[in-house]
C-alpha cells in the first residue's frame, strides 16, 4: 500500500506520523530560536560598521543554522547523534549533560512536547491532506516566532515575510480562502496596527507596538482572509491585556518595558484560522441574527 494511501486511511497512522515528525521539527526550532537571532545581530552589526565607516570585525568561525555543531554550553561536550534525539534524549539523559552533569534547560524538551503536540493536534483536525500539510508548516513558523519575540522582542523578517508569501501562494489555490479574501487580509491585517501604532504614537509620543507585529497580522490574514481579522485581534488584545496583568503583577516588569504582542496575535491567529468560521457563526446564533 503507497503510504499516502496509508496516511489517508488511516487517521492515527497520519496523527502518529505527524507527532514523531513535529517532536522532530520542534528540535530543529530550539536551534532556529537560538541561533537567528544571533546570526542577525551579527549580520547588523557588520552592516552598522560598514556603514558609519568602522572597521568592520573580523568574522569569527561560521555561525549559522548547521555549524558549530551542537555541543553543552558549560563544558564544550559536543553532542553525539543518540543525545540529540527529541524528548527521549533528555529523559535518557535526565536532563543533564552526559559529560559534566550540568542540567539542560527544561525548555528544549518541552519546545519539543509542544511542537509535537501542535503537529499531531493538526493532522487530527484537518485530517490527511494539503490544509494539513501547510498549517503543519504555518505552525512550525509561528512556533519558532512566538519563542524569537518573547526572548528577544523581535519578529524577524526573514520568518514571517516568506510566510507571508506562502498564505497568498496557498490561496492561489483557494486552500483557506478565496486569493482575493487573503489579498485584502494581508493589506488589512498591515493597516490595522500601522493605523493603531501611528495613532498611538501621536498620542503619547511612544513606540506601542512594532513593525513585526505590522507584518504578522498581515501574514495571517494572508493564511486566513480578511474574516479572521476581527477574531484575532478581539482575542490577541483579550489575551494579550490578561498576559500582560500577570506578567505586571507576576515578573514586577515596568510598565515601559516593551512586551511582545507577537505570540498573543500568532496564537489567536492560530485558533481563528481553524475555528473562526465556528466561532463568529456562533456569536451570531448567539446575538440572535442567525
Ligand atoms: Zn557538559
Amino acid at each position: 500500500m503507497p503510504l499516502s494511501e496509508l496516511l489517508a486511511g488511516y487517521p492515527l497512522a497520519f496523527v502518529s506520523t505527524a507527532l514523531v515528525l513535529g517532536l522532530v521539527i520542534g528540535s530543529f526550532l530550539n536551534v532556529v530560536v537560538w541561533r537567528l537571532p544571533k546570526m542577525l545581530e551579527r549580520d547588523w552589526r557588520q552592516q552598522a560598521q560598514d556603514v558609519l565607516g568602522l572597521p568592520i570585525e573580523t568574522p569569527g568561525p561560521a555561525f549559522n543554522l548547521m555549524l558549530p555543531h551542537s555541543q553543552c554550553p558549560h563544558c564544550a561536550h559536543r553532542i553525539r547523534a543518540w543525545e540529540n534525539i527529541p524528548l527521549l534524549s533528555y529523559l535518557a539523559l535526565r536532563g543533564r549533560c552526559s559529560n559534566c552533569k550540568a542540567p539542560i534547560s527544561a525548555r528544549y524538551p518541552l519546545t519539543e512536547l509542544a511542537c509535537g503536540a501542535l503537529s499531531a493536534f493538526v493532522a487530527w483536525h484537518f485530517g490527511f491532506g494539503w490544509q494539513a500539510a501547510w498549517v503543519l508548516v504555518l505552525s512550525w513558523g509561528l512556533l519558532a516566532m512566538c519563542l524569537i519575540d518573547a526572548d528577544h522582542q523581535l519578529l524577524p523578517d526573514v520568518l514571517v515575510l516568506p510566510l507571508l508569501w506562502l498564505g497568498l501562494i496557498v490561496n492561489s489555490f483557494g486552500l483557506f480562502a478565496s486569493l482575493h479574501e487573503a489579498m485584502w487580509g494581508a493589506v488589512a491585517g498591515y493597516l490595522l496596527l500601522w493605523s493603531v501604532y501611528w495613532l498611538f504614537k501621536l498620542v503619547t509620543g511612544k513606540d506601542g507596538i512594532g513593525h513585526g507585529d505590522f507584518k504578522l497580522l498581515a501574514l495571517l490574514g494572508a493564511w486566513g482572509g480578511w474574516q479572521i481579522l476581527p477574531l484575532t485581534v478581539l482575542f490577541s488584545s483579550l489575551v494579550g491585556a490578561v498576559g500582560g496583568v500577570i506578567l505586571l503583577r507576576v515578573k514586577e516588569v515596568k510598565t515601559s518595558t516593551p512586551i511582545p504582542f507577537g505570540p498573543y496575535l500568532a496564537i489567536a491567529g492560530w485558533i481563528a484560522l481553524l475555528w473562526g468560521g465556528q466561532i463568529t457563526d456562533f456569536y451570531w446564533q448567539f446575538v440572535g441574527f442567525k
